[in-house]
């Protein structure tokens, strides 16, 4: 490119040297040279341009889906959407509502297993997307240390690509359905921090990545943000 661009200058200057700029423009003959060196110097910016563009990584967001189970509430699920997009700078998809699965039942308990159900949305997942957060207003459990079946509000892989969020336990003790809401959109967006890598974080009491133990009313004290470290974890885990 440089070397197109000295002898451009060159011809210029030669040319200057022998004529007047007047004469240069009613010179056919010079015109018609000018004319092909310039073409051929667009065509050399337009071939680095072209190299540049490929030469830049392909980055995009990750794509999440959310998947309600049954009858979860549409306008939550357009909560949670608001939440986890604004949250970790994504454009997730509502997926169409699905039924809860039955190997996922646990009987004793009139409840669902949480494991089960984030294997179950795993293997469902359409391939077009990275992550799917399933919804639902049944009450779920998991195995904690000793108790074989304890009731949960969200469960997620650590990382991996899916988890679920149950309304059922964020009901409790809550004033308003505003409050429900606000709660659910943290425990949501919580549960979708496993999946991009977050562990329980230690650095901020405010940071939504903070363990709720169990209580609806620790969520409250959590702000619907993430800390500045949890923040730096995940900054280049949200494109691909
Ligand atoms: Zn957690
Ligand atoms: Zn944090």
């Amino acid at each position: 490119m440089r070397a197109v661009f000295v002898l451009f200058f060159k011809f210029l200057q030669t040319k200057s040297s022998n004529i007047e700029t007047s004469q240069l423009i009613t010179n056919h003959q010079t015109m018609k040279q000018l004319i092909i060196l310039s073409s051929i110097c667009v065509l050399f910016f337009n071939c680095e341009n072209n190299k540049e563009i490929e030469s830049i990584p392909k980055i995009q967001p990750i794509k999440v889906a959310i998947q309600p189970f049954q009858d979860f509430p549409q306008d939550i699920t357009k909560e949670v959407q608001m939440a986890i997009d604004s949250m970790y700078d994504i454009e997730s998809t509502i997926l169409s509502p699905i039924n809860l699965p039955k190997s996922a039942y646990y009987q004793p308990r009139n409840r669902y297993r949480a494991d089960s159900l984030i294997r179950y949305l795993k293997r469902e997942k359409p391939n077009e997307y990275d992550k799917v957060l399933g919804l639902t207003t049944a009450d779920i459990s998991t195995t904690k240390g000793s108790y074989v079946d304890f009731g949960i509000m969200g469960l997620g892989f650590c990382p991996g690509e899916s988890c679920v969020g149950s309304i059922y336990r964020v009901k409790r003790g809550a004033k308003s359905r505003k409050q429900i809401i606000s709660r659910f959109r943290k425990v949501t967006a919580h549960e979708l921090g496993h999946n991009f890598g977050l562990k329980h974080c230690t650095y901020d009491v405010k940071c939504l990545m903070q363990s709720a133990k169990g209580k609806a009313t620790t969520i409250d004290k959590a702000d619907e943000i993430l800390c500045v470290n949890c923040r730096k974890l995940i900054k280049n885990k949200l494109r691909k």
